[in-house]
This record gives C-alpha cells, sequence and structure tokens, in this order.
C-alpha cells in the first residue's frame, strides 16, 4: 500500500486555513493527526490531490476543563489528571481510543470527524476491487444492504457519545463565517454513511465546548470491542447525570458505533427527571434503547449481539456511575 502524490499546505491561522478551504473547494482534507486519514489514503479511499495541515495553526490546540481545541491530541488530555477528574466518562472515552501510540498523534477534532467504517469498504484497492467497490468509495451499490441508495457504514468514534451527554457544543470556521451549534446538530440524522456531518464544504473545526454541569454530575462510558488494547467500537454507551437517592436532577444518555450516526436519547431520559432512577427504571431504559438501535452486519460482531450488547452497556455504566465518584 503506497500514498499517492498529494500537496500538502501549512496554513498557521484559522483565516489563512478557510481562505485556502475557499481557493480548493472540493479537491483537499484538512490533516490532523492523520491516524484516520492517511491509513485510508493509503488503500485510495477518497483521497485527494491536497492536503492542509492543521498542525500549526494555534488557536486549533490547548484545553482547559471548559474547552478542547479541535487540535488537541488525545494522549494531552488523557495526561491531565484534573481534567480526567472533572470529566471522568470523557476520560474513559480517550483511554479506549485505538492505543496510546495512536492517540499520541490522534486530536479532539479528527475523533468527531473520524470516518465511518465498514468491512467492505475499510480494505485494500485489490480487495475492494475483486468485489465491485461501493457506493461509499469508485462503485454504485451497497454489499450490506444491496437493495439500498444509501450507506450504512458505522460511525466508530468514542468521543462523540461522551460529550453529547455532557452538552457539548463545537465551534466551526468557515467560508460563511464562524458559528457555535450543539454536538449533536454536527451529526446530519439525514444524512449516511457517506454525508454524515451538516458541515458545509471547506468547514472546520475549531474547538469543542463544554458548559457547566450539574453539581454532582456523574458520568461513564463504556465501549464493547473486539480486542481490548486496540479496536475501533462495536458500541460505545454514555451517560451522565445528577442524581441522589431521592430523585433524578438530570440524565442524559447517547450511543455510538452502532448505527451511522452517533445518538442521544433525551426522550426516554427527560422523563426520568424528578423521579427515583430505581433498577427497575434502568431496566426499562436500557430495553427501549435497545429495541430501537439498528446495527447492522458492517463490523466484525454479529448485529443481534452487538443491540443485545446495548441494553447490558447501558446498565453496566449506570451501575458504574452509580459507584463511581462525582465529576
Ligand atoms: C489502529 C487504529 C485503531 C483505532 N481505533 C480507534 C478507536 O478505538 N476509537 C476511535 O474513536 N478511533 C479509533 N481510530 C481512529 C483515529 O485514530 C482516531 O479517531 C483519532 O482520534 C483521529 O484523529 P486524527 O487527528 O488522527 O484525525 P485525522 O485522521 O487527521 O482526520 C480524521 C478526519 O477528520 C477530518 N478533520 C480532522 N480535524 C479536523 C478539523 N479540525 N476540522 C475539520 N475536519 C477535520 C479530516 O479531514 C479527516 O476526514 C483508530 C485508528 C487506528 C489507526
Ligand atoms: S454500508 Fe454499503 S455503501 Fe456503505 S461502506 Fe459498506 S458496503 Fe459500502
Amino acid at each position: 500500500m503506497h500514498l499517492d502524490p498529494f500537496e500538502l499546505h501549512r496554513p498557521t491561522t484559522v483565516d489563512e486555513v478557510v481562505r485556502l478551504a475557499t481557493e480548493l473547494a472540493g479537491r483537499f482534507d484538512y490533516l490532523a493527526g492523520g491516524t484516520d486519514l492517511l491509513p485510508n489514503y493509503k488503500m485510495h479511499l477518497n483521497a485527494k490531490p491536497h492536503l492542509v495541515a492543521l498542525e500549526d495553526v494555534r488557536e486549533l490546540r490547548g484545553h482547559s476543563d471548559s474547552r478542547l481545541g479541535a487540535m488537541e491530541r488525545l494522549a494531552d488530555l488523557e495526561a491531565d489528571r484534573t481534567f480526567g477528574r472533572t470529566h471522568p466518562g470523557l476520560t474513559d472515552a480517550i483511554g479506549e481510543v485505538a492505543t496510546p501510540l495512536v492517540r499520541s498523534s490522534g486530536t479532539v477534532g479528527g475523533n468527531l470527524l473520524v470516518d465511518t467504517r465498514c468491512f467492505f469498504f475499510n480494505q485494500s484497492y485489490f480487495w475492494r476491487s475483486s468485489l465491485g467497490f461501493c457506493l461509499k468509495a469508485d462503485g454504485d451499490r451497497c454489499h450490506v444492504v444491496p437493495q439500498a441508495e444509501r450507506c450504512y457504514a458505522t460511525f466508530s468514534g468514542d468521543l462523540a457519545p461522551a460529550l453529547l451527554v455532557l452538552d457539548a457544543e463545537v465551534e466551526v470556521a468557515g467560508p460563511s463565517g464562524r458559528r457555535r451549534l450543539p454536538l449533536g446538530a454536527l451529526y446530519d440524522p439525514g444524512g449516511d454513511g457517506i454525508r454524515r456531518t451538516r458541515l458545509a464544504p471547506g468547514d472546520l473545526l475549531v474547538a469543542v465546548h463544554l458548559p457547566p454541569g450539574p453539581p454532582g454530575r456523574r458520568a461513564r462510558y463504556k465501549k464493547l470491542r473486539v480486542r481490548p488494547s486496540y479496536d475501533f467500537p462495536e458500541l460505545g454507551v454514555a451517560v451522565a447525570g445528577a442524581w441522589d437517592s431521592e430523585r433524578v436532577r438530570s440524565l442524559r444518555l447517547a450511543v455510538g458505533g452502532v448505527e451511522t450516526l452517533p445518538r442521544r436519547f433525551d426522550d426516554l431520559t427527560d422523563p426520568l427527571v424528578g423521579t427515583p432512577l430505581t433498577p427497575e427504571a434502568v431496566n426499562r431504559l436500557a430495553d427501549e434503547v435497545q429495541r430501537r438501535v439498528r446495527p447492522v452486519h458492517n463490523t466484525f460482531l454479529p448485529p443481534d449481539y452487538r443491540r443485545r450488547m446495548v441494553g447490558v452497556y447501558v446498565r453496566r455504566a449506570f451501575a458504574e456511575a452509580r459507584e463511581g465518584s462525582a465529576g
């Protein structure tokens, strides 16, 4: 496997990035840590002739308890113990991304925008050519849902569910200016495994903002994967909330790794606010989330198994959040 030639651009400010994005419209990708993008380029998966490296853009760096620069490396967040105590669920998720080596280059922005995955797509050119390619790259049909005109590749980032339950917002800069939107609004429910976000061409993720949580908030992220030291999620469940023996004061639950998008289940958790979080309530919630998710057969583990594990992982996440200390 080899990289085809590309031209590398190294802007140093967000304005310069946006100017380049406008100039190179449709012919470039942003390069953060490159841990997802470059392996895909080596497999000739939708490679572009230009790469805009974000490494030298200072505004994209740095973190505090309330702001994560898009170019902040996962290993730098992991090493910050104060941050870990403030955001326990998010720290669970960061520590579960790939391997320490990948986390030393992989960034927050790259993780939120990591490409969707499918075992008919994440393959060499030769392997894919023998099958006739697919909708997501070079072809015109889907091997997972053959009658479909959309792609079902799975969203496989660990940070998104953990950030969704913290009500994170993303700051975006692009040819049409700067804006801030809830993280949930970044992912497009009307999209698919190919067009998965609402970002316009050239939009750059600048930072993630974390609003202050309710006092005593607890959070947890639980991940199912085949090899615990290495693999992408086959399922990721995040919970965050504040509750005591009397009643729930706030509650969020999000699931990733099973569909084309990570998603939150506010219509199931909002009615629990003001009521006691009994084992029966957690069981009902787990059963309903499990009933709603729709994995397809495009990752290593069979979809029925992944769906059944959703319920198990929701229960586990709550059990551990109950025991863990409040963030
Ligand atoms: C062996 C291996 C195992 C892995 N396991 C996991 C895992 O378990 N969980 C997981 O979540 N990920 C996993 N990954 C994927 C990847 O390493 C991580 O998601 C990582 O955080 C991606 O960050 P990056 O900076 O390297 O992104 P890049 O590869 O540089 O970029 C990823 C995508 O995001 C876009 N992008 C990056 N930054 C911006 C920005 N600021 N604005 C707009 N677009 C941007 C790029 O153009 C590209 O499309 C794994 C990768 C490997 C190689
Ligand atoms: S879900 Fe279908 S279209 Fe999408 S990557 Fe897999 S085979 Fe290709």
